[in-house]
């Protein structure tokens, strides 16, 4: 066993073993698989009952099987952030990926029309020089490579600026015989976590709009084809698909969830759409000072987006919180008179998903107190 994978050794060690909960290695991630799968299954249905494909996003988890359970699911394909993850998941034999990310001309184009040629990759494009080096490169591998244009929706972060700017790519792409246009990718990453519902409304009726005009300009170059409009996200896809613009949702968090997606409110039901499956498992190291625990579950255990604190899902008193407050350990505050020992078991809902999954080799998948299986994070670091 390589050193790197002495965590799961340990862990392997207890896969069937009916009171594994009490003795697992600690820290370790955790996945609660009836809540995964009923996540997975409550989505697929939204997206059916509504007519929009779902594609979910595999930056959140980087595994190989919680992605075969989507497809078994329904999910038409997967999408991927990064070059690498494209790679891992291809090479896995996963049949049909989206690239959500502009890339780089050179290596990184490279590499990823290699990986078009393993399954269907769809890429995403928003700059004329970057789609005649991607048509060269599938030219000189004998395919045709499918892409999107790349809708810029509001951060600046990537896309084409207006529609104009979607007439002139589309017009270039068209020209390439080595690239089919199948339509645009308009992702509103800054409605995701807008925790007014209301709010979240009137910013997923301005993307349409935005949407709409982009389609327009998209049209005369999709012959009889419907262009796909692909986007959305686990905080906005209610208001999102309220719209009606989209026929395809990249929603990722959903199956994992975490509590930064806690604090929005998708259907104005005033709970999240989804409960958490995924936690992280720590121990209690050292109890000596009064009022404070601490565990084994420190900074490098937990990704945040805004400094958010793991939330504790059991195994401390009620009024108790946590903080990761050095690299390797945790502070744990309790409320007046309570105590933990060393060695009590504490379980805490993530601030943010994926990045803290790629904080991990393994997810350890849970029934109960039950371990009934070691998942690899496959893409971790990729
Ligand atoms: N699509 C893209 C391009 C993204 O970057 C993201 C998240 O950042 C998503 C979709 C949606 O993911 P989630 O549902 O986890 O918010
Ligand atoms: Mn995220």
């Amino acid at each position: 066993v390589p050193v790197t994978r002495v965590a799961h050794a340990a862990n392997a060690r207890l896969v069937g073993a009916a009171d594994a909960r009490a003795r697992l290695l600690t820290p370790a991630l955790l996945v609660e698989q009836d809540v995964l799968d009923a996540n997975i299954a409550a989505m697929q249905a939204r997206c059916d009952r509504a007519g929009v494909a779902l594609r979910p996003h595999a930056k959140a988890h980087k595994c190989v099987e919680i992605a075969r359970r989507q497809l078994a699911a329904g999910a038409a394909g997967l999408c991927v952030a990064t070059p690498g993850e494209a790679e891992v998941f291809a090479r896995a034999g996963l049949p049909d990926l989206l690239l959500t990310s502009t890339f780089a001309p050179g290596p990184a184009l490279e590499r990823l029309a290699d990986v078009a040629t393993l399954c269907r990759l769809t890429l995403a494009l928003d700059a004329p020089q970057t789609a005649r080096a991607l048509a060269a490169a599938a030219r000189t591998r004998g395919i045709r490579i499918p892409v999107l244009v790349d809708l810029e929706m509001g951060r600046h972060r990537a896309g084409a600026e207006g529609p104009q700017a979607v007439a002139a790519l589309a017009g270039v792409i068209a020209e390439e015989e080595s690239l089919v246009l199948c339509g645009l990718q308009a992702y509103a990453g800054h409605l995701s976590h807008q925790a007014d519902a209301r709010q979240r409304g009137l910013g997923a009726q301005e993307a349409a709009a935005r949407i709409h005009a982009a389609r327009e300009a998209l049209s005369p170059f999709m012959g009889d084809i419907r262009p796909a409009v692909t986007g959305g996200s686990t905080g906005a896809f209610v208001q999102e698909l309220a719209s009606g613009v989209y026929t395809e949702f990249q929603c990722g968090s959903y199956a994992l969830m975490d509590v930064e997606y806690d604090l929005v409110d998708p259907d104005g039901s005033g709970r999240p759409a989804f409960p958490a499956s995924l936690s992280v498992a720590v121990r209690v190291t050292s109890a000596n000072a009064p009022g404070l625990a601490t565990t084994d579950g420190g900074e490098k255990r937990f990704a945040a987006k805004h400094g958010t604190a793991p939330r504790i899902m059991r195994g401390a008193p009620a009024g108790a919180s946590y903080r990761p407050s050095s690299d390797e350990h945790g502070t744990v505050t309790l409320p007046e008179g309570a105590r933990l020992s060393p060695g009590d078991l504490i379980e805490l809902e993530v601030p943010h998903c994926d990045p803290t999954v790629n904080l991990y080799d393994f997810i350890h998948v849970m029934q109960g107190d039950k371990l009934v299986a070691i998942w690899s994070v496959d893409a971790r670091g990729a």
